[in-house]
């Protein structure tokens, strides 16, 4: 049987800073876990628009749908700002999530026990705080036709439309009933069917799903409204949220704040399956290109260090693997091992990125 595959896309900024962190993890798994991935390495963003004039060249996208996942870096950055809007780098990061059919956005908010005091809520709030969303990533708001800025009875109007097929609802509930059925067997749907068909529709379909095939899941709606406000004042009462592209937006991010620092934040993006069974897959930092710590070795590589324990867990079916990974960052943490971003304003010296990953790397000794 062939080893695993992956494509590494490191980017621009701290992309490819936080990306040599993960290269030494994965040489790690192969070195002591007997877990081999076949890696490949190419451009993406600011650093594939410098070579090709494109932010993603079509050989990469190619590659991109042959191998059992992608690991992204970040994309972006001052040098960019001005370029025209279909060759900005975050174009290539679509393009990815576009033709790969990614529907599925995990988020998961997880707060690890020593950065509770990081987060803006009461420590007793956030500790042992773990919440997955699933926001739809391929259609909605952002997508919908029609779309624009027309002219009206001689003034403009902006126009975007929410748009929700059944089967686009179908697919991505089915991927959150899964999700929530390996977690605590709960799951928050999120709308707005008090003042939106969409909503409606988005309810009756989650609903039936629910009682047809997943009658052991705890399935419960929500105005996405009250979500928000539920994230802030109870967030603990949540175990998997699914929701549409718009509110799945702006709630995985509040959600992700409680939990203390950007640089600790994972996600994945789920597609279709593939021959193999296994989702088509990109796995990134939820951070960007962090222009004003590039090339200072102050990123934090964790952000990336765990989208790559999703990769084992969802890409590569190695959930035990991507525990001890995940248990490695929360000791690192716990014997107080902190990068910038972690750290009160005049506390002691910081670790650089590398001091970083080498902690990970000598917890993961430590697990064996
Ligand atoms: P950002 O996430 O890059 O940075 C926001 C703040 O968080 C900065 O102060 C940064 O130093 C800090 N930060 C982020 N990641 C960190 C890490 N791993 N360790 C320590 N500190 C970290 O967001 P921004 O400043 O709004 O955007 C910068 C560039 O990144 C822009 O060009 C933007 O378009 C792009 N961007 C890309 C992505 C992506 O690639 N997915 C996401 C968001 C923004």
């Amino acid at each position: 049987m062939s080893n695993p595959s992956l494509l590494i896309l490191a980017g621009d900024g701290i992309g490819p800073e936080v990306m040599v962190e993960v290269r030494k993890i994965i040489d790690w798994f192969g070195a002591k876990r007997d877990l081999t991935i076949d890696v490949t390495e190419d451009l993406v963003g600011g650093a594939a628009y410098d070579k090709h004039g494109t932010p993603l060249h079509d050989d990469t996208m190619a590659k991109a749908q042959e191998v059992d996942a992608v690991l992204l870096g970040a994309v972006g950055g001052p040098a960019y700002d001005d370029l025209d809007f279909s060759i900005k780098p975050e174009r290539g990061l679509l393009r990815l999530r576009k033709e790969m059919d990614l529907f599925a956005n995990l988020r998961p908010a997880q707060c690890f026990d020593a950065l509770a005091d990081f987060s803006s809520l009461k420590k007793e709030l956030v500790a042992g705080l773990d919440i997955m969303i699933v926001r739809e990533l391929t259609s909605g708001s952002y997508f919908g036709e029609p779309r624009g800025i027309f002219e009206e009875n001689g003034e403009r109007v902006g126009i975007n439309t929410q748009r929700y097929t059944e089967s686009e609802i179908d697919r991505v509930a089915r991927s959150a009933f899964e999700l929530a059925r390996k977690r605590d067997n709960r799951l928050c749907s999120v709308e707005k069917a008090n003042v939106m068909e969409s909503g409606i529709l988005w309810r009756e379909v989650v609903t039936k799903i629910g009682a047809e095939d997943y009658p052991d899941v705890e399935l419960s709606h929500m105005y996405a409204d009250n979500c928000a406000m539920q994230l802030v004042r109870n967030p603990k009462q949540f175990d998997t949220i699914v929701t549409d592209n718009l509110f799945g937006d702006i709630l995985s991010d509040c959600a992700a704040m409680l939990t203390g620092s950007l640089g600790m934040l994972p996600s994945a993006s789920l597609g279709v399956p593939m021959e193999n069974g296994k989702p088509k897959a990109m796995y990134e930092p939820v951070h960007g290109s962090a222009p004003d710590i590039a090339g200072q070795g102050k990123a934090n590589p964790c952000a990336c260090i765990l989208s790559f324990a999703m990769a084992l867990r969802y890409s590569y079916d190695e959930g035990a693997e991507a525990d001890r990974l995940e248990a490695a960052v929360e000791k690192v943490l716990a014997d107080g091992v902190r990068t910038a971003d972690l750290m009160q304003a005049g506390a002691a010296k910081p670790a650089s990125t590398g001091e970083m990953g080498d902690a990970v790397i000598a917890a993961l000794d430590a697990s064996l």
